[in-house]
């Protein structure tokens, strides 16, 4: 049951039902009346400390709620904590672990409605992604509690010479410290927390400056489900100092990061520049991600798995489609038919279902995209730009933007957000797409559309990316079914959501008894 075979992932809801849709939307209203409150859960308990205002990024003069940032000797305190603790969790059986991660997926589900109301109003997220968000982090749970049930339940028999007694087990390695981005700030928070639990680790999780009230949410709702204090706990704050503080810590004995290959880069040379152990860093990066058009595709579809793969979640996702390889024959087609796409989008409050595209995270990312599309007005041709609806004036929203450049080599980067970049190509210059594809030295996703079998066999092999999406939209990896993760400057590996997980989250003993 490698993947989970007889698991079912989460039903979600249906947003076309109004019997689920209005009680919802009314109880997310709620949940959101009282404000939130985020602060270092440090042995279970929440620290004092100067308190700082989140504000919505769909309007900055609503008020979502109050942060205390973790300082570095409450860092320390914790990570001395988690030390201690450590013995006993790792001791306890991988059966009762996998408990407490379904329980708090159970719990996750209970309280779906508030989850949803902070994925929303903290980080701008759609009602549509707001689901899915609560889904994907309530099928890592289901699934790695799957999965260490297995692998890390005792000792497997190796077949070893008579009088001897040899087995095989699998142990965590210590204090894992998690750090996790802003724009799955419940999936990819639980994801890595959840994993590195069930392994048999204690967690100091990290999350992302602008998102640490869902961060510190989910933690009570962790402890909630029998983590113990001292065995998880939230650092909300300021990622370089805290970085500073523990990453050249021995006591650190693992980092899963999930962020800018930059940093992940950081992180690396100070792990390998510590006097002890070398220790895992489990790192999924950015994408500067391509998708191939041949001119056997079906017109409709590929136009709506472009709107879907780059400017669903305001294209705020690493696996979205940044660059569009389109084949010359059909390019006009395709780009007017987007243009045409483009212009009915609807960008807007995110807690409104008919809004398409909401706002991006913050001032910074509004400014360093809004630049990128201003240098794209003078190097390349606009091919459509979707209007801001009349609701955005208060929020840092970016129009979606698709540009043609005339190569790859125009982009520095990634771009993070609804920015569509194409390039025309030549049906008999195909190699030369992949090796623009991979000359970027990022391999996370890779769409394609195409009729032709043998073209999907020959780029398998040759485009370097984490996951091929074909002839579908290359955004969304469900758990268990795409388990998700990038080659190159994209990541290490193993992938979320697949069986090797939790592998790199423990360390393999083995025990020979003469018998
Ligand atoms: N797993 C997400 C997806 O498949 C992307 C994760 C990320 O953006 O970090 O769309």
């Amino acid at each position: 049951r490698l993947f989970g075979e007889g698991r079912r992932n989460s039903a979600g809801l249906d947003l076309w039902a109004a019997e689920e849709l209005v009680p919802l939307g009314k109880a997310m209203a709620k949940a959101a009346e009282s404000g939130w409150e985020a602060a270092p859960l440090v042995g279970g308990r929440a620290l004092e400390g100067p308190k700082r205002e989140v504000r919505n990024p769909a309007n900055r003069k609503q008020l979502v709620g109050h942060v205390v940032d973790a300082t570095p000797e409450q860092a320390q305190q914790a990570l001395a904590r988690a030390q201690r603790a450590w013995f006993d969790w790792n001791a306890t059986p991988a059966e009762e672990r996998a408990r407490c991660l379904e329980r708090y997926a159970d719990l996750m589900e209970e309280n779906c409605a508030e989850l949803m109301a902070l994925c929303t109003r903290e980080a701008g997220k759609s009602v549509a992604d707001g689901i899915a968000e609560v889904r994907e982090a309530v099928d890592f749970c289901r699934y790695y509690a799957l999965r260490a049930r297995q692998d890390f339940a005792g000792p497997q028999a190796l077949p070893g010479p008579t009088g001897e007694r040899d087995e095989i087990q699998l142990e965590g390695r210590g204090v894992f410290l998690c750090i996790s981005p802003w724009n799955f700030p419940l999936a990819i928070f639980t994801g890595q927390v959840v994993a590195a639990l069930v392994a048999g680790n204690c967690v100091l999780a990290k999350p992302a400056e602008q998102t640490s009230l869902i961060a510190a949410a989910a933690t009570r709702l962790l402890h909630r489900a029998g983590i113990p204090g001292d065995v998880l706990q939230l650092l909300p704050g300021d990622g370089a100092a805290l970085g500073k503080t523990l990453l050249p810590d021995e006591r650190v004995a693992g980092v899963a990061f999930t962020g800018s290959t930059a940093t992940a880069k950081l992180i690396n040379r100070t792990l390998a520049a510590r006097d002890g152990a070398i220790v895992p860093l489990i790192a999924e990066t950015g994408g500067q991600n391509a998708m191939i058009v041949d001119s056997t595709a079906l017109p409709e579809q590929v136009v709506n798995d472009i709107l879907i793969s780059s400017f669903q979640s305001a294209g705020q996702r690493c696996s979205a489609l940044r660059v569009l390889f389109v084949q010359d024959e059909v390019a006009e087609r395709t780009l007017t038919m987007l243009e045409g796409a483009m212009q009915e989008l609807r960008v807007g409050n995110p807690a409104d279902l008919a809004t398409d595209v909401g706002p991006v995270i913050d001032e910074e990312a509004r400014d360093m995209l809004n630049g990128h599309a201003k240098r794209m007005n003078q190097e390349a041709r606009l091919i459509a730009r979707t209007a801001l609806g009349p609701d955005c004036a208060n929020g840092t929203f970016v129009a979606p933007a698709a540009f043609e450049i005339d190569s790859l080599s125009r982009l520095q980067g990634e771009v993070f957000g609804p920015i569509l970049h194409v390039v025309r190509y030549k049906a008999d210059r195909l190699d030369q797409v992949v090796e623009a594809i991979n000359g970027t030295g990022f391999g996370l996703t890779f769409g394609l559309h195409t009729r032709i079998d043998s073209t999907v066999e020959y780029l398998r092999h040759r485009v370097r990316a984490g996951n091929h999406y074909v002839n579908r939209n290359m955004i969304g990896a469900v758990v268990g079914v795409q388990p998700f993760g990038g080659e190159g400057l994209s990541g290490t590996g193993p992938k979320a959501g697949g069986p090797r997980y939790l592998h790199r989250f423990a360390t393999e003993r083995v025990i020979s008894i003469d018998t």
